[in-house]
């Protein structure tokens, strides 16, 4: 039997360098960058106000108290998008909105609650610090400041921080496209009826989902019944149009399994690891050229599980992402969590909001209902209880 980690360092070294795309931001989400991004502008680009208000020097409302209140002579106004033309001088003010430039000789900004209008001129009824409700130039963002690095995903906040620096492309690692082949004649698309001894077919559309997640392209193709022929030919038709490919079923080694002998028709090299996690044992990783085949048991949970822990990371680092793992977050068990058998078992777990862990029920790998309750897996040894009140590390996959 193979260590997960053995069997993950062998499928990342057969992953090929990344290839990078100029892609514009609004397709760039969940994208891989491949570039460091400097920050071309100051953010804020200028000072501007953080209020609607009155622009004023502060010293002279240094004083201004509600029964004291300084009297200023009001001689324009500046709107978000224009500037004021003119200069502030002691005794005056200038009316602003949030984000309008501050006009020239002004160094604070009294909110308009601070106020009164009497007559032409503003009464001050606050007094106002230097800088107060100004937000300065640059204070967010240098030009030139690093903005994002290499191997980061780009987030909705990135987006958002690279869209007010005035960028419109960037650099992203090419997203695989990847074929996805669930094999076994039993499997029946979901709008049809079933015949005895036939079930719904649920692999393909639980991997697209899990694929498009880690920013691969998923591509389906027909349920692939277990006979040779029809099992080559699928491959071929697959690999001709994808990156690489997913399979699943088949990669036991009963005599109904026939991704082994497919693949190798079809010119593929293949390793079959029986890798020592429970769920999913059986894993076939081959190679046709530069792409890969990973080949998953059928059961649809040993397929999400070997799909989060072999195949997650490879498409990730098929795009140049830094971290290929699945984030970690510490919980406590809220009752025990026990391993009888003699393999690693990733055991699905609910993790509630206060960071308690239950088990997700029961956890047998055709149980798809604990399956469906699961946000996350716990990695439990060999022959191991994990009392109640345990600190535990969560693998979050939902
Ligand atoms: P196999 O790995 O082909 O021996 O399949 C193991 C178990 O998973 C069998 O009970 C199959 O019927 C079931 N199975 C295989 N592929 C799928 C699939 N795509 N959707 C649902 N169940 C499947
Ligand atoms: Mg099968």
């Amino acid at each position: 039997m193979l260590e997960l980690e053995t069997a993950l360092e062998r499928i990342l070294a057969a992953v090929p360098p990344v290839t990078g795309q100029l892609i514009p931001l609004a397709e760039a989400h969940g994208r891989v960058l491949q570039e460091r991004l400097l920050s071309p502008i100051d953010l804020p680009v200028f000072d501007n106000s953080a209020m609607d208000g009155y622009a004023v020097c502060a010293t002279n409302v240094a004083l201004a108290k509600p029964d004291a209140p300084v009297r200023l002579r009001l001689i324009g106004k500046v709107a978000a998008g224009e500037t004021f033309a003119g200069q502030i001088s002691p005794g005056t003010c200038v009316r602003i909105f949030t984000g309008s430039p501050l006009p020239h000789g002004a160094d604070a900004v009294v909110m308009q609650e601070d106020t009164r209008v009497e007559e032409g001129e503003v009464l001050i009824l606050d007094a106002a610090k230097p800088w107060e409700n100004v937000r300065l130039q640059g204070e967010d963002m240098k030009r030139g400041s690093v903005l994002a690095e290499p191997g980061e995903v780009l987030t909705a906040g990135h987006l958002t921080l690279l869209a007010a620096c005035g960028l419109a492309k960037v650099k992203a690692g090419r997203s695989p496209v990847i074929g996805l082949l669930a094999t076994g004649s039993e499997l029946r698309d979901p709008d049809q009826a079933l015949a005895p001894g036939q079930i719904y077919e649920s692999n393909r559309i639980g991997l697209a989902t899990l694929l498009r997640r880690a920013g691969a392209i998923p591509k389906i193709f027909p349920i692939v019944a277990d006979v040779l022929g029809g099992t080559r030919a699928a491959l071929e038709d697959a690999f001709a149009q994808c990156d690489s490919v997913v399979t699943s079923g088949g990669v036991s080694v009963g005599e109904m399994d026939f991704i082994r002998p497919a693949f190798e028709k079809a010119g593929g090299t293949l390793d079959y690891w029986r890798v020592a996690i429970k769920p999913g044992r059986p894993f076939a990783f081959g190679r046709l050229g530069k792409k890969l085949l990973f080949g998953l048991p059928g059961n649809p949970v040993s397929a999400v599980v070997t799909f989060l822990l072999l195949v997650r990371p490879a498409v990730l680092r098929w795009q140049g992402a830094r971290n290929l793992f699945l984030p970690f977050h510490p919980g406590v068990l809220a009752e025990p969590l026990s391993n009888t058998g003699m393999r690693r078992h990733f055991m699905r777990v609910q993790v509630a909001a206060d960071g308690s862990v239950r088990s997700a029920g029961a956890q047998a790998s055709h149980i798809l209902s604990s399956l469906a309750l699961a946000n996350g897996l716990v990695d439990v040894a060999p022959d191991t209880t994990l009392p109640a009140g345990a600190s535990v590390q969560v693998m979050r996959w939902e």
